[in-house]
């Protein structure tokens, strides 16, 4: 059994395979998340369950956070039973969501005035990547707190790289996803437009996947999109959310605010879903 005793804050679509690869690699793990019925499958994996971020950290000394978006940071850490609430001297707190800069200098202040450290740690790479512990992971932070959670992360991704001080991981992460958003884009276009001259989307996709430009990510969304299946590895509604944010600290080409019009435009009807179901958007 490894020593360290871990907090696990957010069990979606991602929290959960996560987690899941310290609980196999013999950590004790005790999680939390606001909605209990996605708790079910690490329990039975032998994680225990706290009832609020307070009574997690109370008994963890590395804490991992994978939730949404700023907002439930904002709440993971200063709402009425969160992290702040309590003692969390000597505690490592690790956010692996996607979320500013501005929120992670935030946190990362605060928890030093309490004695604590703030990593930023978000993760490139999907639920596949997730379930099979090969995410690619950025840090920002201070580089001891670092090296020390490295074999935590390690278990979790095939690589942790420490880029800077507090924020340059959610930075790096929003650059990764403006690339993401850009190729969903670009490929659903590219299938629509083939289609409307007579290809086939499996005929097309085959030549895309044994081409010069074929990549992991246009083997996953193809298969995707040749299913017609897009049950939410990624929801699109996240990545209006990441070129929001990238948006915030600056970024402005043509083609971010192409794909931030774009996504923006297929959210209402299509948020819950898959990022590629933007290819539906298109289609109409
Ligand atoms: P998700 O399936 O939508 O899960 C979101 C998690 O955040 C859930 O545990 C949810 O709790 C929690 N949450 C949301 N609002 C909350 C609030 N106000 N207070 C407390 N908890 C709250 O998201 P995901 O796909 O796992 O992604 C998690 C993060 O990783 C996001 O920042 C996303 O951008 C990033 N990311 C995702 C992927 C991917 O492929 N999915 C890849 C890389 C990075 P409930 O269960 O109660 O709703």
């Amino acid at each position: 059994m490894n020593t360290t005793k871990i907090g696990w804050i957010g069990l979606g679509n991602m929290g959960i395979p996560m987690a899941e690869q310290l609980v196999k690699a013999d950590y004790s793990v005790i999680i939390y998340n606001r909605s209990k019925d996605k708790e079910a499958a690490l329990k039975e994996m032998g994680a225990s369950t706290a009832e609020t971020p307070q009574e997690l950290i109370k008994a963890t000394e590395v804490i991992v956070i994978m939730v949404a978006d700023d907002a439930a940071i904002e709440q993971i850490f200063n709402g009425a039973e969160g992290l702040f609430s309590a003692e969390i001297s000597g505690k490592i707190i690790i956010n692996m969501s996607t979320v500013s800069p501005a929120i992670s200098k935030e946190m990362a202040i605060m928890c030093k005035k309490r004695g604590a450290e703030y990593l930023d740690a978000p993760v490139s790479g999907s639920v596949k990547q997730a379930e099979t512990g090969l995410l690619v992971i950025m840090v920002g932070g201070d580089e001891a707190a670092f090296e020390q959670v490295k074999p935590i992360l390690e278990k979790i991704g095939k690589m942790a790289v420490r880029l800077g001080d507090t924020g340059a991981g959610n930075v790096a992460k929003l650059a990764i996803n403006s690339l993401l958003a850009l190729y969903t884009q670009g490929l659903a276009e590219t299938v629509v437009f083939a289609n409307q001259q007579g290809i086939k989307t499996e005929d097309l996709l085959n030549l895309v996947n044994n081409g010069a430009i074929a990549n992991t990510f246009t083997k996953i969304k193809g298969d995707a999109i040749i299913a017609n299946n897009y049950k939410p590895a990624f929801a699109l509604k996240h990545i209006v959310k990441d070129l929001n944010l990238a948006k915030a600290i600056g970024l402005d080409s043509p083609l971010a605010k192409t794909a931030l019009n774009t996504f923006e435009a297929a959210t209402a009807k299509y948020g819950e879903e898959d990022l590629i179901s933007v290819i539906k958007h298109i289609k109409e």
